[in-house]
C-alpha cells in the first residue's frame, strides 16, 4: 500500500451541495445510470453536476482491465443492458445537455468490444436529442478488429480515447494496453471519418519527464489529433499508483501553449482538467470561431 500524499493548496474543489447537483444525481438514479464522475471519485463532480453536466460510463460498473491508476472495479462484468441506448438517451434529454461525453468501462469479454452497444447510445441520443454534439471516450477495442468503425459509422461529433500517460510508463500504469495500439486507434479514427474530431487525454504526475510528454505530443499530432487535455494524476485510494510529483498550475500553463504551439486545435491543461471538463463549453468556442 502506498499512503496518499497530502494535495497542494491548488488543488480544491467545490463541495458537491448545488441545487443542480442534486438534480443530475436524481436523474441519474432514476434511470439506473453510471457515471465517471463517480466511479472515478472526480474531484470535479460539485462544479460539473451543478451545471448537469454528467459523464455516463455504459455497459456496468466492472471492468475486465486493471489500470494502476483507476477506481473502477476489476472483474467478471454483467451482460449488457439492453434498456441502456434509451435511458442514455432519456437522461441526456433530461439533463438538457447541448453536448454529452459518453464513456464506458472495458469489455475484452464481449466480440466486439462493446462498439455495437456504443453505436446504439449515440443513435439513440440523435434520434431524441438532434441538437446535441456527442462526444464518445472509448476503450482501446485491443483485438477486436471492426469494432472501431462500428462506432465511427454512427457518426460521433469527438472521437476521444485516452492515452493517458507516456509509453514508458505502461507497464506500470496501464498493464493491458499498448502505448502504439491506442495512438492507432486515435490514427485510423481520422482516416475513417476525417470530418470527425478527435481528442486524446494525458496524465502528469506519474512520473513521466517532460521530454517524453512532449515526444506523446508529437505522436498525437502525427496522429492527426485534434484536442489534447491534460490533468493531474490524484491517486484515489492506498492500492493505487502513487502521485509522484503535483505539477504546478504554471506548469501546466506552459504545456498548453507548447500543445498549441504543435498545432492542437483545441488543449486544455491544468490541475483539474480531466478528459470530459469543460468539454462542451470548449467544443462550442471552437465551433463559434
Ligand atoms: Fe464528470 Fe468529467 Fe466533470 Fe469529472 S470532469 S465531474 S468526470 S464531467
Ligand atoms: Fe479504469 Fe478504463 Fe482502465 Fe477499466 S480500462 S481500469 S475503466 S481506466
Amino acid at each position: 500500500d502506498t499512503p496518499l500524499k497530502r494535495k497542494p493548496e491548488w488543488i480544491r474543489v467545490k463541495a458537491p451541495v448545488s441545487e443542480g447537483y442534486h438534480e443530475t444525481r436524481r436523474i441519474m438514479r432514476g434511470l439506473k445510470l453510471a457515471t465517471v464522475c463517480e466511479e472515478a471519485g472526480c474531484p470535479n463532480i460539485g462544479e460539473c453536476w451543478e451545471k448537469k453536466h454528467a459523464t455516463m460510463m455504459i455497459m456496468g460498473e466492472i471492468c475486465t482491465r486493471a489500470c494502476a491508476f483507476c477506481n473502477v472495479t476489476t472483474g467478471r462484468p454483467a451482460p449488457l443492458d439492453p434498456d441502456e441506448p434509451a435511458h442514455v438517451a432519456e437522461a441526456v434529454a433530461a439533463l438538457g445537455l447541448n453536448h454529452v461525453v459518453i464513456t464506458s468501462v472495458d469489455r475484452d469479454d464481449l466480440d466486439d468490444g462493446g462498439a455495437g452497444h456504443f453505436a446504439a447510445v449515440i443513435r439513440r441520443i440523435r434520434e431524441s436529442s438532434p441538437g446535441t454534439t456527442i462526444e464518445v471516450l472509448t476503450p482501446d477495442f485491443l483485438r477486436k478488429d471492426g469494432a472501431l468503425e462500428q462506432v465511427i459509422e454512427a457518426r460521433p461529433d469527438v472521437f476521444n480515447h485516452n492515452l493517458e500517460t507516456v509509453p514508458s510508463l505502461y507497464l506500470e500504469i496501464r498493464p493491458g494496453s499498448r502505448y502504439f495500439h491506442s495512438l492507432r486507434l486515435l490514427q485510423r479514427a481520422k482516416e475513417v471519418d476525417p470530418e470527425m474530431f478527435t481528442k486524446s487525454g494525458l496524465m502528469v504526475g506519474l512520473g513521466e519527464t517532460r521530454n517524453e510528454l512532449l515526444q506523446v505530443m508529437d505522436d498525437l499530432r502525427s496522429a492527426d489529433v485534434d484536442f489534447l487535455t491534460i490533468g493531474q494524476y490524484l491517486q484515489p485510494t492506498r492500492k493505487h499508483a502513487a502521485v509522484d510529483r503535483f505539477v504546478p498550475p504554471d506548469e501546466f500553463a506552459a504545456l498548453e501553449r507548447t500543445a498549441y504551439a504543435k498545432g492542437f486545435l483545441m488543449v486544455s491543461a491544468s490541475p483539474l482538467t480531466r478528459s470530459s471538463y469543460h468539454a462542451g463549453e470548449d467544443f462550442e468556442r471552437l465551433r463559434a470561431a
